[in-house]
């Protein structure tokens, strides 16, 4: 099912007309109310009036993390704080958080493109959907919970952590959506394993895993184990929340929702604009929102667009899945390292579990990269010198997969923490040594 049929297979032609006018609207708007972007307006001598095409939006200012926080909490709002109906807050991975604020009608926006998230994931109202997304401050709860309930599932607000409990929900509720993180996703995998829970009293039919990068070993592995669809969801606080970008049946790409949230691929270096299918970091501008709309949001996620229709039948772009941000980039002796690379080699090898921590030491002026895996339980009873077998096998890998020697170590089974919201997966102790 398509949620939205009309904006979601609109005309190419048409939705860019719609764009126009949106973009146009929101930058007066901005100018009007917003002193910091009226400032960088004029210092990029742009008024509304302007912009009459798409490609207008190149000359428009950048605003990235730091000026969001230059202006924390409220500077960048476009109404009165009194006049939100609600603020959000990132989850900090980087630093201090974002505040972002909301009218009654950006919620109703939220909902909107979080109908379309769950209909892209094979979602209907005969749904139960089981959010262990967190609730709170966090996009990830709140936000799967108001398109849960607007597109009529029997929702389950159950917010992360207590996996024993959730399993047992998911059985006596008949829980047919799951949402969380794809870290939660493998520890409830993995608990229930513990537990000696049969997964197969639970009745999954689709997953709405995201809010931070996996790779599609963890996609294989958490649907065969969980007996469900697994579907990429993605969004960020700034922009709204989960609910920007979602991926169809097609599983090629997640369609934006680019009616709200114009995407655009940069060269993170120069900031120029990259043609469709170039890879870079991806900006986005909110057209629609009222309290917070964000004029070209540098994500510092790295991804490409694709705009061919999709066989789905959604006209959107759709991005591919992401596979890092610059920031999480990993520059080891000068090569660089996105944690997904590792993770999918990782995943690949029958003999380890998909937990797995990152150390990063410095000997001297030279990086080193310990990769930290564990054993699956029937493997570590073995030999030493299986262990170590495996080990080389592992390291053989990530070296022609990473073009740098990294080592490796296997750990004991359940030694790697476990996550009920986003994985942390990189030790950086580099800067104490
Ligand atoms: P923070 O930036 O503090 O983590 P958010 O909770 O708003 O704040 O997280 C947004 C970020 O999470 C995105 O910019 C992206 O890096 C990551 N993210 C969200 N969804 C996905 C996804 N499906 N795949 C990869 N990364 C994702
Ligand atoms: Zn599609």
């Amino acid at each position: 099912m398509i949620w939205d049929p009309f904006y979601e297979c609109m005309d190419p032609e048409e939705r860019a007309q719609l764009q126009v006018r949106r973009l146009r609207e929101t930058v007066a708007r901005v100018k009007a109310n917003v002193p910091w972007y009226r400032e960088r307006l004029r210092e990029k001598c742009i008024a509304p009036e302007d912009i009459t095409s798409l490609d207008d939006l190149r000359h428009l200012p950048f605003t990235t993390k730091v000026d969001l926080r230059d202006n924390y909490p409220f500077g960048l709002f476009a109404i009165p704080p009194e006049e939100c109906v609600r603020i959000h807050a990132s989850s900090g991975t980087t630093g201090k958080p974002v505040i972002a604020g909301y009218a009654r009608e950006d919620i109703g926006i939220w909902a909107e493109t979080i109908a379309r998230t769950i209909a892209c994931g094979g979602g209907t109202s005969h749904d139960v959907l089981h959010n262990a997304y967190g609730y709170g401050l966090f996009t990830g709860g709140l936000g799967l919970h108001y398109g849960g309930e607007l597109m009529g599932c029997l929702v389950v607000p159950v917010s992360g952590g207590n996996t024993e409990r959730q399993l047992m929900l998911m059985e006596d509720l008949g829980s047919s959506i799951l949402c969380c993180t794809p870290s939660y996703a493998l520890t409830i995998v993995d608990e229930a394993d513990e537990l000696g829970f049969d997964l197969s009293r639970i009745n999954l039919k689709s997953g709405l895993f995201g809010a931070e990068p996996w790779s599609e070993g963890a996609r294989e592995s958490i649907e065969e184990r969980l007996g469900l669809s697994a579907h990429d969801i993605y969004g960020l606080t700034e922009i709204i929340g989960p609910g920007v970008a979602a991926e169809c049946g097609a599983k090629a790409g997640l369609h934006v929702f680019d009616d709200h949230f114009i995407p655009e691929i940069i060269d993170p270096e120069t900031e120029e604009s990259l043609p469709p299918g170039e890879k870079g970091e991806l900006v986005f501008t909110c057209i629609s929102k009222r309290a917070f709309p964000v004029l070209r949001f540098r994500t510092r996620d790295i991804t490409k667009l694709d705009y061919e229709v999709c066989e789905c039948g959604r006209t959107q772009p759709r991005m591919e899945r992401i596979t890092g941000r610059t920031d999480d980039m990993l520059i080891i002796r000068g090569v660089n390292v996105f944690p997904s690379q590792i993770e999918e080699v990782l995943l690949k090898i029958e003999e380890v579990e998909p937990h797995y921590q990152l150390v990063l030491t410095r000997e001297g002026r030279l990086d080193n990269l310990e990769v930290q895996v564990e054993v699956s339980p029937a493997m570590f009873s073995d030999e030493v010198r299986k262990l170590e077998a495996i080990e080389e096998k592992i390291r053989e890998r990530l070296s022609s997969a990473l073009n740098i020697r990294v080592d490796v170590k296997l750990v004991e089974p359940k030694t790697i923490e476990r996550f009920a919201g986003k994985a942390k997966r990189v030790v950086d102790m580099r800067e104490e040594a």
